[in-house]
């Protein structure tokens, strides 16, 4: 676990690697304000107890009130029947997701505690911290949030600057990071277009940290600029597919 803000009244925990196998690697962050918690992409079953234990570590499981899920993918919101049911937390998802995830076995008595995120994004308090869920649609789900958190000027990225291959989990240099970025970019980000509307939402705020769901994070003003401007200039997606496939023989 690795704090990356810390004030007497906010923090922001990273807690990487608990992710083992098969399982594609996922990061995990808590933000805790005034004894407020808040847990972000919480991943699957298998991570389930170990963050639980962690957590206990780090704050009174009963000061969890809200579960924040970018997207709808299962590692991301897999075990949200367990999280609702130990904890009295508010989840917050896309409004174009909420009707999927009873799917994944979530007791009728928790499920009104999961609340629609509008396509415009929302604020929510954690503490006393409002912290900005910022349309990120299409980044790689039709309906994807990202967080923002204007104390500690983190941007939670989601999916988005997810990278994979590396034994690193803080990025030194831009460029020879690039490898480990671009092909996951290229076939889970859907076009230009949609990274376009993302670059001119992002450049309206104040970032210190871009931290992604998946691999190795930003943690410089410079670096999350640096991030910025690649994404801007990236061709991805039905961008590079071909204009029709032959059908399988
Ligand atoms: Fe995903």
């Amino acid at each position: 676990m690795l704090n990356l803000f810390e004030t007497e009244n906010h923090k922001n925990v990273f807690v990487d690697n608990l992710s083992t196998g098969h399982m594609v690697q996922a990061n995990q962050h808590v933000i805790v304000n005034n004894g407020e918690g808040m847990i972000l992409d919480p991943g699957g079953h298998k991570v389930y107890t170990k963050l639980f234990a962690m957590l206990s570590s780090e704050m009174r499981i009963t000061e969890l009130k809200h579960i924040f899920f970018s997207h709808q993918d299962p590692d991301i919101i897999a075990a949200t029947n367990g999280w609702l049911m130990v904890t009295s937390a508010d989840a917050y998802l896309s409004e174009l997701w909420m009707r999927f995830i009873p799917h994944f076995g979530v007791d009728e008595m928790v499920v009104e505690r999961i609340k629609p995120i509008p396509d415009a994004g929302m604020t929510i308090t954690v503490g006393t911290a409002e912290l900005k869920v910022i349309p990120a649609h299409f980044l790689h789900s039709a309906g994807n949030f990202q967080l923002y958190d204007p104390i500690a000027k983190i941007l939670y990225s989601g999916d988005l600057g997810a990278s994979l291959g590396m034994d690193y989990s803080i990025v030194e240099d831009f460029d020879t990071h690039i490898q480990y970025m671009e092909g996951f970019h290229q076939r889970y980000m859907p076009n230009t277009r949609a990274l376009k509307i993302w670059v001119n939402t992002v450049r309206q705020l104040d970032i210190d940290i871009i931290a992604p769901q998946h691999g190795a994070m930003f943690t410089s003003k410079e670096l999350s600029e640096r991030f910025i401007d690649w994404i801007d200039t990236l061709t991805c997606g039905t961008d590079l597919m071909p204009d029709k496939y032959d059908i399988p023989a």
